[in-house]
């Protein structure tokens, strides 16, 4: 489980986000949505250990991490820009925390086949990412996080490069993975039949605010608000 307790970030004068608390329950699926420069990055990569707090703790399965550094974490963030390595093979891309960890051989190459074959990569280990389809980066960019194992998976918007029919796809293959897995997941979007289909809880953001948490059901049948309704689809 993953918990933000009054959480707050100012770049300079700027508050960026301001005292947000969620709950994440271990194994659920958390959509973050909301506006353009509403914070959801910077709330992911506050959760990553990437970006200091300026206020609050945070704490994974109930032991406090908010001093700890990204590496200590154990969590794997999947971008929308891939941030493969373009020099090396599919095989090396995802095995590469494995090797920095020398990890031994036989298990490298074990884990990355049996990652590669859970998502349809086996025949393209060998290619570097310029001979690879959006849709097939991004595979490499799941695959690389998934073979470490972490303890939980964030997502920003990794669906965003994708034309629209690769995005159902993914998207789909991305449901699959995570029922598969039960790994913690904290999903950012901008696009609320993305939220609504993925997400177990769907958080909403405003201006660095939580303007309302709750199951996809509850957020359309109940919104707090016409900012939530108007975001999740259903009349105010
Ligand atoms: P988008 O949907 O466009 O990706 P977002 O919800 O992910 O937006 P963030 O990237 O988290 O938004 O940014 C939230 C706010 O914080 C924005 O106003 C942004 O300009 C500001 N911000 C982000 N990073 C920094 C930084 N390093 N220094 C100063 N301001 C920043
Ligand atoms: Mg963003």
């Amino acid at each position: 489980s993953i918990a933000l307790h009054n959480v707050s970030k100012s770049f300079g004068a700027v508050d960026v986000i301001r005292d947000v608390s969620v709950d994440i329950d271990e194994g659920e699926f958390c959509v973050l949505i909301g506006p353009s420069g509403s914070g959801k990055s910077t709330l992911l990569r506050i959760i990553a250990g990437l970006e200091p707090l300026s206020h609050g703790t945070i704490t994974f399965g109930g032991r406090d991490v908010t001093g700890l550094s990204a590496k200590q974490r154990d969590i794997a963030m999947v971008f929308q820009s891939y941030a493969l390595y373009p020099q090396m093979t599919v095989r090396e891309n995802m095995s590469f925390a494995l090797r920095l960890a020398h990890r031994p051989k036989a298990e490298i190459i074990e884990k990355t086949d049996r990652v590669a074959q859970m998502l349809g990569l086996e025949a393209l280990l060998e290619r570097l990412p310029r001979e690879l389809s959006g849709g097939q980066r991004q595979r490499v960019a799941m695959g690389r996080a998934i073979v470490r194992d972490p303890s939980a998976f964030l997502f920003d918007e990794p669906l965003s490069n994708l034309d629209a029919k690769l995005r159902v796809q993914v998207r789909g293959e991305i449901r699959d993975l995570h029922s598969r897995l039960g790994t913690t997941s904290v999903y950012v979007t901008h696009d609320q039949v993305e939220a609504m289909t993925m997400g177990q809880k769907i958080v909403v953001l405003r201006d660095g605010r939580v303007e309302q948490a709750g199951k996809p059901l509850e957020l359309y049948d109940t919104p707090d608000s016409v900012f939530v309704a108007g975001f999740i689809g259903s009349p105010a």
